[in-house]
């Protein structure tokens, strides 16, 4: 069951390492503590999985070559989505 008394000023340090999570540059403590917090936070939880996201995207345009009506989409899609967001 989730504990809802930690302290959401040390979800700021989670994010931080939450990109070293991902790319497996922590040690093993490390991520048990990273995946025991994310259960426990839904923020921190929100977070890592908007990361692991973004960061599959990364790595599938880099690894292939994109064509060039896609990477035209894709600026479209950038250029448009902040205004066609509300946040
Ligand atoms: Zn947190």
């Amino acid at each position: 069951m989730a504990k809802d008394n930690h302290d959401h000023k040390h979800c700021q340090e989670w994010f931080e390492k939450l990109s070293e999570y991902i790319d497996g540059e922590l040690d093993e403590f490390t991520c048990a503590e990273i995946e025991k917090h994310v259960k426990e936070c839904l923020p921190c939880y929100v977070c890592l999985e908007t990361l692991k996201r973004t960061i599959d995207l990364c790595k599938q345009t880099k690894n292939k070559r994109i064509p060039k009506a896609v990477s035209k989409k894709l600026q479209d899609l950038i250029q448009s989505y902040p205004k066609s967001t509300p946040v």
